[in-house]
């Protein structure tokens, strides 16, 4: 199946599936370009695709410059892991950072910001799994890092971000996919200042149904759209 037959089928669904979803919102799709080529990339792009997700700086920036060589406009979200001394390439370049999950990291972030003046939308990674390989804050202690944040003024808090465990256990899926719902709505009720909790970012190729079915107004599709990458 071709980029543009993929992405027709899942926008089918995704249509459908809002239908189901409690959190009765339209879902957002971040196509997750990550070790695939510019050419597919534009590909996706003039298919409607509007947004796209990269997990590693280095990778990331240099698709920026080509893209907008080309005068090619799309929003970038940095969903992977960010390294403190890598903040400064990609500061100002991404519509969102979703993989906020340390002080240091957001003062560095905050520090940025301030200096160009602008402000940094960022989403909070919740590890949802309490996996040991993932990043991220641990549930319980979500709302104490959010407190912390709120005297970093450049940095706009719009949500939370979740990777799922990998396993086909669905019930546990859902569990967890209701407990971020749930933790979103907790915040939100808290009227901290600097956070709009906006998007619930979560759900990826193996699990977007489940979680949009759970609150999810934000997901996150690689392989389903490209097919599988190539390490
Ligand atoms: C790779 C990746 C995705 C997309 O994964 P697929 O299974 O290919 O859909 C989503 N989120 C993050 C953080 C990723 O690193």
């Amino acid at each position: 199946m071709s980029i543009k037959d993929n992405l027709m089928k899942l926008n089918e669904e995704v249509l459908e599936l809002e239908k189901h979803s409690i959190a009765n919102e339209k879902v957002n799709l971040i196509a997750v370009t990550k070790n695939h080529p510019v050419e597919k990339i534009k590909e996706a792009i003039s298919c409607g695709v509007t947004d796209i997700g990269e997990n590693r700086v280095q990778e990331l920036k240099s698709k920026i410059e080509i893209l907008e060589e080309d005068n090619i406009e799309v929003r970038y979200h940095l969903i992977g892991n960010l390294q403190i001394n890598k903040v400064k390439y990609i500061y100002n370049k991404v519509s969102l950072i979703q993989s906020l999950d340390r002080i240091k990291l957001a003062r560095e972030i905050n520090k940025r910001a301030l200096e160009d003046n602008i402000n940094i939308n960022c989403l909070v990674q919740i590890n949802i799994g309490q996996e040991e390989s993932k990043f991220g804050i641990e549930y319980e202690d979500a709302e104490r890092f959010i407190y912390d944040l709120q005297e970093l003024n450049n940095i706009k808090i719009k949500g939370l971000m979740a990777i799922a465990p990998n396993t086909p256990d669905k019930n546990y899926l859902r569990s967890l996919f209701r407990k971020m719902f749930k933790l979103k709505n907790k915040l939100s009720e808290d009227n901290y200042e600097n956070v709009n909790m906006k998007y619930l970012s979560m759900g990826m190729s193996s699990d977007y149904k489940i979680a949009i079915e759970e609150g999810s107004n934000m997901i996150r599709v690689g392989t389903k759209i490209f097919g599988k990458r190539e390490y």
